[in-house]
C-alpha cells in the first residue's frame, strides 16, 4: 500500500470544500490515514515548496499558502501517488480533465485548492515535513 500526501489548500478551506474534496477520496477506495489543520508560517511555506524557489511565483505561492490555514492529509491505497495526481487533473484548471478536482472547484493557476506529491520521494519528504 502506498502513501501520498495531499493538501487543501486555503483557497479550498475558505471555499468549505474541506469534505467534498475529502470524500472523492474516500468514495475512490482511499484511506485518510492522518491529517490536520495547520496555519503555514513563511519559513515553512518556503520551505515545502523549495524546488520551487527560484520560479516568478514563488514570492506569491508562500503568500498563497499563508494566507490562511490548510489542511495537509496522508491518502493510502493502490497507486495512490498517481491517482491522486489524476483526481487533481493540472497544474492549471482551465486545462484540467473535466471531473476533476482542480477542474471542478479552482479559480486560477495560482489559487487551485489542492496539492499532491509528484513521486514517491516527495511523498516520503511531504509526509515528514507535516507528520514527523
Ligand atoms: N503555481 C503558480 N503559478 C504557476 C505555476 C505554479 O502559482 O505558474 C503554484 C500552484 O499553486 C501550483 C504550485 O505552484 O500548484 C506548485 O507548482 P507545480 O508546477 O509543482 O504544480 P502542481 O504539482 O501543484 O500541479
Ligand atoms: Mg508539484
Amino acid at each position: 500500500m502506498e502513501k501520498t500526501l495531499s493538501i487543501i489548500k486555503p483557497d479550498g478551506v475558505r471555499k468549505k470544500i474541506i469534505g467534498s474534496i475529502l470524500n472523492r477520496f474516500e468514495i475512490s477506495g482511499f484511506e485518510i490515514v492522518n491529517i490536520k489543520l495547520i496555519k503555514l508560517t513563511k519559513d515553512e511555506a518556503s520551505t515545502f515548496y523549495e524546488m520551487h524557489k527560484s520560479k516568478p511565483f514563488f514570492e506569491n505561492l508562500v503568500d498563497f499558502m499563508t494566507s490562511g490555514p490548510c489542511i495537509p492529509f496522508v491518502v493510502e491505497g493502490q497507486n495512490s501517488i498517481k491517482s491522486v495526481r489524476e483526481m487533481m487533473g493540472s497544474t492549471n484548471p482551465d486545462d484540467a480533465a473535466s471531473g476533476t478536482i482542480r477542474s471542478d472547484f479552482a479559480d486560477s493557476i495560482d489559487s487551485n485548492i489542492i496539492h499532491g506529491s509528484d513521486s514517491k520521494e516527495s511523498a516520503d519528504r511531504e509526509i515528514a515535513f507535516f507528520f514527523e
